[in-house]
């Protein structure tokens, strides 16, 4: 019985070279994989996942408008596939959640979810929301705060280091910057 499984972490933890080996773990045996990315700037078509320590592979992306499972039955049609690799799962749907929990009922094959479980307000991204209530099995990425201990929430920072408390869920292309802390130092950043 295939899984839906959700690899859930905070920023910079490094999930995207997390992804890129598990998937190379898959092909050095002979065996395909399916990776899939969102496209955050709104461009569908080819798009690639990409790591901080400078590997990168081909992914096929999704809009809010894509049906995955339909894209994942599309590529099952074309060749066989070990399992299905999704990174920045936060920006999928909650409907598009349900379509990877379809594809690994009733495609049987297992799908692996790669995602941000909070925003910069601490807020659960609705694609983390809908993985966290359906996913078979989840595991944390982890990555740690200034102060040592494990990190789960990330701050927004503008260009002068200040930490920003309001604005959208996500923002492309501006000059912020992202840091992971503990709660504590969250808080204190945010004048919680
Ligand atoms: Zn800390």
């Amino acid at each position: 019985m295939a899984k839906l499984y959700f690899n859930y972490s905070t920023m910079n933890a490094g999930k995207s070279t997390v992804l890129l080996q598990a998937s190379h773990n898959y092909r050095e045996r002979g065996m395909q994989t399916y990776l899939m990315t969102a496209a955050i700037d709104g461009r569908a078509g080819a798009g690639r996942i990409a790591s901080r320590i400078g590997i990168s592979e081909h992914a096929d992306t999704f809009t809010p408008e894509d049906d995955v499972f339909a894209m994942i039955r599309s590529r099952l049609d074309k060749g066989s596939v070990a399992c299905v690799f999704i990174d920045e799962a936060q920006f999928l749907s909650e409907a598009q959640v349900w379509q990877l929990a379809r594809a690994v009922d009733d495609l049987d094959v297992p799908v692996l979810a790669y995602g941000l479980r909070v925003d910069f307000q601490g807020k659960l991204f609705p694609g983390s929301a809908t993985l966290l209530a359906l996913a078979d099995e989840m595991r944390e990425v982890r990555t740690i705060c200034e102060c040592g201990r494990k990190a789960t929430m990330v701050i927004r920072r503008d260009e002068t280091g200040k930490a920003i408390t309001e604005g959208a869920q996500v923002q492309i292309g501006g000059n912020e910057t992202y840091v992971s802390l503990c709660r504590k130092h969250w808080r204190e950043a945010v004048g919680d």
